[in-house]
């Protein structure tokens, strides 16, 4: 399939202060588009200029959710080149999501190249600040006219992209986790391995009570006991529990992140073991309690490494630690955000240069 590329009318105004960027806000000058169709496979890919897409009103996304999703960065390192972050593993993610959604699979090679230069052609969107980026969201979309429930016959797949600032700006700072003892994330065998929009449409309430009590993030239980600690919001959840590196299995309810995968590598290099099982709630807060849970954070594209400060369960709440971001956490944060500006050599092939 040839990439056709169509030229833009006119750039964007830009925000100036890179500091107000606001993640999701604001989008660049192009996209890439392709579109599937049962007969014809993957068809006119093209990187066209960013805008509205014309939709029938019976797309079948809008009835019945078929949709799935991707979330990866572009950094701009010191030396002004652009580096992204294991890319090829986002994609592959991607054809897993379409898989289990019942969408066809994209050719990975051709996805990625395209996406590629995409960010080329737009690379000037990147910004320059610390802790800046530009966000990729690749998506697909069902879009055939048809109220039956089926798999789709028709699809959009695109990539638009958003500059975003420092996601912490006065330093990284801890969260407040809300553990939802009621609402619950995935079951086994539906759909929490895939990143497809369903999955937070139906998160959304659990997300607002933990909001309105004054916390910032969800933390899942599993579904069928409400007891074991699966994953948080858009991230999946580590622990330094006895001295050691815990963090839910994946068994089908729990999104396979790279960030994860990643943080997993890099802790194992550092003599840590690894135990691949599930924390209890208990566990987290009697272990709060008594120092046997030193540290906690979250880890996800959009934050790298998000410290735990606070856990709030069934109307107790406690603090871990001090509240203060623990040293492992902190640790690692800079290490990973290190390998992705570039200040940190790449000893794991996980970085990609524009
Ligand atoms: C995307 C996502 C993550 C994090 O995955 P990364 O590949 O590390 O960005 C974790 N949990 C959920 C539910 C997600 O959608």
């Amino acid at each position: 399939m040839d990439l056709q590329i169509l030229p833009i009318s006119a750039p964007k105004a830009r925000i100036d202060d890179e500091n107000e960027l606001i993640f999701g806000k604001q989008y660049t000058d192009r996209m890439l588009v392709m579109e599937y169709d049962r007969n014809k496979g993957w068809h006119s890919a093209r990187i066209q200029p960013y805008g509205p897409l014309l939709l029938d009103p019976a797309a079948m996304v809008l009835h019945y959710s078929q949709e799935i999703f991707e979330g990866l960065k572009v950094f701009r390192r010191a030396d002004g080149s652009l580096s992204m972050f294991r890319p090829a593993d986002n994609i592959t993610r991607f054809n897993r999501s379409a898989e289990r959604m019942c969408m066809p699979q994209v050719d990975e090679k051709f996805f990625l190249d395209a996406m590629l230069e995409l960010i080329r052609l737009e690379a000037d969107w990147v910004p320059h600040n610390e802790g800046t980026s530009l966000y990729v969201r690749p998506t697909m979309i069902a879009t055939e006219p048809m109220l039956g429930v089926r798999p789709a016959d028709q699809y959009l797949c695109y990539v638009i992209l958003s500059p975003v600032g420092p996601y912490y700006k006065g330093g990284v700072a801890p969260v407040k986790i809300w553990i939802s003892d009621y609402y619950v994330r995935a079951t086994e065998g539906g759909t929490g391995e895939a990143k497809t929009g369903g999955n937070y449409a139906a998160s959304l309430y659990a997300a607002k009570e933990a909001t309105e009590n004054g916390y910032d993030q969800v933390l899942w239980l599993d579904a069928k006991e409400k007891r074991f600690v699966e994953e948080v919001g858009s991230m999946n959840m580590l622990f330094l529990y006895d001295g050691k590196i815990v963090t839910s299995p994946l068994h089908g309810t729990v999104l396979d992140g790279i960030t994860r995968r990643s943080v997993l590598t890099l802790v194992k290099e550092m003599g840590y073991e690894i135990e691949e099982r599930a924390l209890s709630v208990d566990d987290i807060m009697e272990g709060s309690r008594n120092g046997r849970l030193q540290e906690a954070f979250g880890a996800g594209t959009a934050v790298a490494i998000s410290p735990v400060g606070s856990f709030c369960y069934k109307n107790t709440c406690v603090q871990l630690g001090d509240g203060n971001p623990g040293k492992l956490t902190m640790e690692l944060y800079n290490k990973l955000t290190a390998i992705q500006y570039g200040r940190h050599t790449d000893d794991h092939d996980w970085i990609t240069l524009l």
